[in-house]
C-alpha cells in the first residue's frame, strides 16, 4: 500500500514512513492510494483475528502477517475485558459498544496501545529513537504514556498545567514508574503546555537533536486501528445485515474509522455525528458550510474542539480526491475561517452521515435517562452519543450501535451530578490515589524545558 497526501504535495509513502511522519510535508494528512476489500472473516473471529486481518493490507510491505500479529497480540492483552471492545445492548434496539476497557479506562488506548508497539518496532527496525513530547489538559496524557511506558526505543515527555487537571487523571500520568516517561507540571495553563510544545517543534535544531515525534490523533495508523472495531461490532450485532453507528465526536477520527470500514466492505447504513456545544461538523452537514467558531468548555472536554482535522480525510473524498481542489479549500479555511463544501458535493455525506448536538443540559439528561431505562451508567461523552443515536436515528428497524468512549469514572462529577451516584474506579485503577506520583515542576519557559528535555533523554 502506497499513501498519498490530501493536498498532493508532499512524497508518496508506504506504512512506516507515513507511521513516524504523522504530518505530511504539504500540512496534508496522509490517505491510502486505494481503499482494499476487506476479506471475508468467519463469525467466531476474535478481536485480534480480526484486528490482524482488517489492517493487513494498510501495513504491507513495512510490516509482515506475523510482525502485525504479535504487536496486535500484545497490544490487545492490556485490555481488561475478553472481547476487548465488548457490545451490550441498552433500550429501543440501541447497543453500547464499549470502548473503555484499555489501561486508561477510554477509547484512545485502542489506537495507542497498538501504535506505541508500531512505532518503538519501526524506530529499532532502523536503529533510531524518537522522543514523543505531549501537551495535555488532561485525558490526551494518560495513554500517551501507557502507549510509550517500556518501551526501548521511545521516550516520551508529557505537560501538563499544574493544579490545572483533576487527581485522577493527574495521578493516571504522574503514578507510572517507568524511566523513558518524563512529567512534567508546568507553572501556566494548557495553552502555555501546547505553544511550548509547538515551539519546540518549529525550533528544527532542538527537533533534530532530540528526534521529536508526534502519535497525535491525524496519524494514519491511530484511525487504522479503529476500523477494527466497527468491523467486529457490525458482525456480532447485524449478522452480516445492516448496522447503524453512533459517534461522540471531536477530532472526527474515530467516526471517520466507521467510513473508511463502512469504504471498504462493512454493512454499515447510517453513521451519527454526536457533538457537545462545540457543533462544527453538525452544522455542517445541516449547512454545508464549515465554520470556525471559539471553544466552549463543557463536561465532554475531550470533544472541546474548534477544528475537527481528521474531516480533511473526508473532504478529500467529498472533492473526488482532487488534491489541488482540496488544498484550494483548505487555505480559504485557514484564513476566513469558513468554507461551503456546496449541496450536490455534500450529498455523498449526508448519504450515510448525519449529526445531531447537545450541550451540557441535555447531556445529563441523556445520562439520567439512560440509567433510569437500562441501569447502564454513561459517561458525558458517551452520552452525547447515545442521545445522538435516538434524535437522528433513520430506520428503527436497524440495530445502532452509540460508542462509549470513556468509563463514567473518568467523568465522576458530571456523572454524580446528573444521576446521584459516583461512578467507581475499576479494579485495575482501585489503588491510584495511594500511589507514588513523580514530576517535576517548571516555569512555562522554552529554554528550561528544552535543556530539561534533552537531559530526560541524554541527548
Ligand atoms: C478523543 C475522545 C473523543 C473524540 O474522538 P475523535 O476521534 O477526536 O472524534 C470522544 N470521547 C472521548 C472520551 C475521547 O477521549
Amino acid at each position: 500500500m502506497k499513501y498519498l497526501s490530501t493536498r498532493g504535495r508532499a512524497p508518496v509513502l508506504e506504512f512506516g514512513d507515513v507511521l513516524l511522519a504523522g504530518l505530511a510535508s504539504d500540512g496534508g494528512l496522509y490517505v491510502p492510494e486505494e481503499w482494499p476489500a476487506q476479506e471475508p472473516l468467519t463469525f467466531d473471529a476474535s478481536y485480534p483475528d480480526t484486528a490482524a486481518s482488517v489492517m493487513a493490507p494498510y501495513v504491507a510491505p513495512t510490516l509482515g502477517a506475523h510482525e502485525l500479529r504479535a504487536m496486535v497480540d500484545e497490544a490487545y492483552a492490556t485490555f481488561g475485558h475478553p472481547d476487548v471492545c465488548p457490545v451490550r445492548p441498552l433500550d429501543d434496539g440501541l447497543w453500547l459498544l464499549e470502548l473503555f476497557w484499555g489501561p486508561t479506562i477510554a477509547f484512545k488506548d485502542v489506537a495507542l496501545q497498538l501504535v506505541g508497539r508500531l512505532f518503538d518496532h519501526e524506530l529499532a527496525r532502523r536503529g533510531e529513537r524518537a522522543t514523543i513530547v505531549v501537551a495535555t489538559s488532561g485525558d490526551t496524557g494518560s495513554a500517551a504514556i501507557e502507549a510509550c511506558r517500556g518501551r526501548r526505543a521511545l521516550d516520551i515527555v508529557v505537560l501538563h498545567p499544574a493544579g490545572r487537571v483533576s487527581d485522577v487523571q493527574r495521578r493516571q500520568m504522574t503514578t507510572v514508574d517507568e524511566p523513558n516517561v518524563h512529567n512534567v507540571a508546568v507553572d501556566g495553563t494548557f495553552d502555555d503546555c501546547q505553544d511550548l510544545v509547538k515551539a519546540m517543534f518549529a525550533d528544527a535544531a532542538f527537533r533534530d537533536g532530540v528526534s521529536l515525534s508526534a502519535m497525535n490523533s491525524i496519524n494514519w495508523a491511530r484511525v487504522m486501528a479503529q476500523v477494527v472495531y466497527y468491523v467486529t461490532a457490525a458482525r456480532t450485532v447485524g449478522a452480516g445485515d445492516p448496522v447503524a453507528f453512533s459517534v461522540p465526536t471531536g477530532n472526527f477520527g474515530n467516526v471517520f474509522a466507521g467510513w473508511v470500514a463502512r469504504r471498504t466492505g462493512t454493512p454499515i447504513s447510517q453513521l451519527v455525528v454526536g457533538s457537545n456545544s462545540n457543533d462544527i461538523l453538525t452544522r455542517w452537514l445541516r449547512s454545508g458550510v464549515m465554520e470556525k467558531t471559539g471553544v466552549h468548555p463543557t463536561i465532554s472536554p475531550s470533544m472541546d474542539i474548534q477544528v475537527s482535522s481528521n474531516a480533511e480525510r473526508l473532504l478529500f473524498e467529498l472533492y473526488d480526491r482532487n488534491p489541488d481542489l482540496l488544498a484550494d479549500r483548505m487555505a480559504a479555511f485557514r484564513d476566513e475561517g469558513r468554507v461551503d463544501t456546496g449541496s450536490t458535493r455534500l450529498a455523498s455525506v449526508t448519504e450515510v452521515f448525519d449529526g445531531a448536538a447537545f450541550d451540557d443540559d441535555a447531556t445529563c439528561a441523556e445520562i439520567r435517562r439512560t440509567f433510569e431505562a437500562t441501569g447502564v451508567v454513561l459517561d458525558p461523552h458517551s452520552a452525547v452519543g447515545v442521545a445522538a443515536a435516538r434524535a437522528a436515528r433513520r430506520d428503527p428497524d436497524v440495530p445502532m450501535v452509540c460508542l462509549a468512549t470513556a468509563h463514567p469514572a473518568k467523568f465522576p462529577d458530571a456523572v454524580e451530578q446528573a444521576i446521584g451516584v459516583r461512578p467507581e474506579l475499576p479494579e485495575h485503577l482501585a489503588d491510584l490515589l495511594e500511589r507514588p506520583e513523580r514530576f517535576d515542576e517548571l516555569p512555562a519557559d522554552l529554554a528550561t524545558l528544552q535543556a530539561y528535555v534533552r537531559a530526560a533523554v541524554g541527548a
